[in-house]
């Protein structure tokens, strides 16, 4: 490491500059924090269903919810869904996803848009040859007169194939040819930001264009990102597309969301995780959120540092109560936001015995450090920093959740 690289201060790069567009009431670019957003799952047609989950995506923290407009039906279901949603007293902006006859919809239902806040548009699925540019003109024609902006989401399964038949003839041509990789890339690029450029032309303000590019490889998706901030100012929604179920979509998604966040990349996320069978839609959310809080560009929750456990804390009841703990915190949330100011930055420490526990838990607001194997029956509380009291016996967990309750309303102010 040089004297330089020594003394640049831990933290992301300055976010790049990029105009701003305003999804309903949220901003996207020009600064404005990172947005989370997520996709429903639901048959778009079954407006319940649909109307629950965009409820439980948003009351789980997505400030921006997708749902897919694929048919007649869905595209009439979108203005009901929106009633039930204002029913619950919820918000959430709508971004109709459109792909094949998005044009068609829409023209046809003209309520969907209007009950929508951003239309995304695959260029890549507006149509093939000579309709190819016509419908692509249609669908922005009534993003304009509905004042709505859009999102080109450019994705490599379903790239403009002329587009990259054209570039890969160019590319032969060139005195050392790009690899294919490279030239995927480039089509992608030239797809997203050519598309854009149309969009204006016809008259969509430069500030109603979000744009994407995904794809499923960490590397390449990193790669087309710096490029295409580097060669616009478009706000961009960050994802890494298809990137699977469990631990392993959550590290790729992480891995790749990571490196953009921290070179100032990226205006809004989502993580685009295969749920379990049966398993729930949220996740995605929280996961999303997580990955900006660990960064420390913005707070949604306290997050609760736990020790992995080893040998030296054979029971299980230090990892039951981090969990019992994190799902406290995560339930209370909603209701502390409305009560108290800043109670998201608070931060938690459940540690496994006395070797690191002491210490990590004066490092956090509140910390305790339960008995290893061995050790006196007996878990020492710390808050900011100062050992408080000490817990024993079979109820440890409802004491500490107790102590969290106490602190939230000593130490974060009230809200008028
Ligand atoms: S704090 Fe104790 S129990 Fe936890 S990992 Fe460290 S040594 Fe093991």
């Amino acid at each position: 490491m040089n004297v330089q690289e020594s003394q640049r201060p831990p933290g992301p790069l300055a976010r790049r500059q990029t105009r701003r567009v305003m999804v309903a009431g949220v901003a996207v670019g020009g600064g404005a924090p990172v947005a989370v957003q997520s996709m429903t799952n639901t048959d778009t047609a079954d407006v319940i269903a649909t109307a629950l989950q965009v409820a439980q995506l948003a009351r789980a923290g997505s400030e921006i919810v997708r749902l897919t407009v694929n048919t007649r039906a869905a595209a009439e279901a979108v203005p009901r869904i929106r009633e039930q949603l204002l029913k619950m007293n919820l918000q959430v902006p709508l971004v109709g996803d459109f792909h094949f006859n998005g044009h068609k919809l829409l023209e046809e239902v003209p309520a969907c848009a209007e009950a929508l806040d951003k239309l995304r548009i695959n260029p890549g699925n507006v149509g093939k040859g000579k309709k190819r540019d016509e419908q692509f003109a249609r669908l922005i024609e009534i993003a304009r007169r509905a004042d709505k902006p859009v999102r080109i989401g450019v994705n490599w399964g379903s790239l403009d194939q002329e587009l990259l038949v054209r570039i890969m003839d160019e590319n032969a041509r060139r005195p050392v040819p790009l690899d294919a990789k490279a030239v995927m890339r480039e089509a992608m690029i030239t797809s997203a930001l050519g598309s854009a450029a149309k969009a204006e032309e016809l008259g969509l303000p430069g500030n109603a264009i979000v744009l994407s590019c995904k794809v499923s490889g960490v590397q390449d998706l990193i790669g087309i990102y710096r490029d295409l901030a580097a060669r616009s100012d478009y706000p961009l929604h960050l994802g890494l597309t298809e990137a699977g179920m469990g631990s392993k979509g959550i590290v790729a998604s992480t891995a790749a969301l990571a490196v953009m966040l921290q070179e100032g990349i990226g205006d809004t996320i989502r993580v685009s995780l295969t749920p379990e069978p049966n398993g729930d839609r949220t996740r995605e959310v929280v996961v999303a959120q997580e990955i900006l809080q660990t960064m420390g560009l913005r707070a949604f929750t306290p997050l609760v540092a736990a020790c992995p456990g080893c040998g030296r804390t054979t029971s299980t009841t230090f990892q039951e109560l981090a969990q019992d703990i994190q799902s406290y915190v995560r339930d209370q949330m909603p209701i502390w936001r409305l009560t108290h100011i800043g109670v998201e930055n608070m931060s938690l420490a459940v540690m496994g015995c006395v070797v690191n526990g002491p210490g990590e838990s004066r490092h956090a607001n509140i910390g305790i450090s339960l008995p290893g194997t061995g050790e006196t029956p007996v878990a020492p509380v710390y808050v900011d920093g100062e050992h408080t009291v000490t817990l024993k016996g079979e109820d440890i967990a409802r004491k500490f959740r107790a102590i969290i309750d106490d602190y939230v309303v000593r130490k974060y102010r009230k809200r008028a």
